[in-house]
């Protein structure tokens, strides 16, 4: 569906302490497919309009939908929409958007979910879809975030980790609960946790740009081919 239409928050907690999860009353959405994104229009009183993108986390019911957003402490909306949106508030949507950076629960193929910081979103829109429709395909998530209280949905995922339905690998940058030291991820690391090559993996990854290029180049050189690697850069 295209056009700008008012929306309501619904709902808004905080997901991390940088981080909060809002929920929007989105009149006829439409089908969202998981992957996909929404932008969020704000108006000022005198007029000024500001337009950022995010994914949908969850499409909920026949009107509802769930983003996640990380605040950016020199962004300009961000911040407002972590410190300032208030349940009941209204604000535009356009979307949901996106025919590439998708995944449909029909394809056989296993996947291996990549995420730097927020960019895990879109790609948790992806293991709800996979467990709503029930199918086996095999999931791992490689999630790099700086420490631990960062992490997005941690409750969620540890319950599907207990029971075997998902793979999570988590890189902390900044401080590690585990034995690995804090420390960005490398490619030997990325080459001993992602699916092998011989197994034939979909790749989606998303996140900080860098983040997201560097990954895709370790993944190529690597040799799982390129049309194989679907990205999805946040900026930054
Ligand atoms: C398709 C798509 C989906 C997205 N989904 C999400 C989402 O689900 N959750 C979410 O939090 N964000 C998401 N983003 C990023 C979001 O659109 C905004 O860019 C982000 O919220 C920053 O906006 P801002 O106005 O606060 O910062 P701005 O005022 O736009 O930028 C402030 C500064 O931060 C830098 N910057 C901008 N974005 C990033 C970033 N992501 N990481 C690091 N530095 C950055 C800019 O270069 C600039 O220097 C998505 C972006 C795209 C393109």
């Amino acid at each position: 569906m295209n056009g700008w239409r008012p929306a309501t928050v619904v709902a808004a907690s905080m997901e991390t302490p940088t981080a909060r999860t809002l929920r929007l009353q989105v009149p006829d959405r439409g089908r969202v497919l998981a992957g996909q994104h929404i932008d969020i229009r704000l108006t000022a009183e005198d007029g000024y309009q500001a337009v950022r993108s995010y994914s949908v986390a969850a499409a909920v019911g026949d009107d509802l939908v769930e983003t996640t957003v990380q605040e950016l402490p020199d962004g300009e909306v961000s911040p407002y929409l972590i410190g300032d949106l208030a349940v009941g508030d209204q604000l535009e949507v356009r979307g949901p958007i996106g025919r590439w950076f998708i995944w449909r629960s029909a394809d056989p193929a296993p996947v291996q979910l990549i995420a730097g910081g927020s960019g895990v979103v879109p790609l948790m829109s992806m293991i709800r879809e996979r467990e709503s429709a029930a199918t086996r395909v095999p999931f791992r998530l490689l999630y790099s975030l700086r420490s631990p209280e960062n992490g997005y949905y941690r409750d969620e995922l540890g319950r599907l980790c207990s029971t075997g339905s998902l793979r999570v690998d988590y890189v902390h940058t900044r401080s590690a609960p585990d034995g690995r030291r804090p420390g960005r991820l490398t490619q030997d690391e990325l080459a001993s946790l992602v699916i092998p090559v011989e197994q034939k993996p979909e790749f989606r990854v998303c996140g900080p740009t860098a983040f997201v290029e560097q990954c895709a180049r370790w993944l190529l050189d690597l040799g799982y081919p390129a049309n194989t690697i679907r990205t999805e850069r946040f900026g930054g």
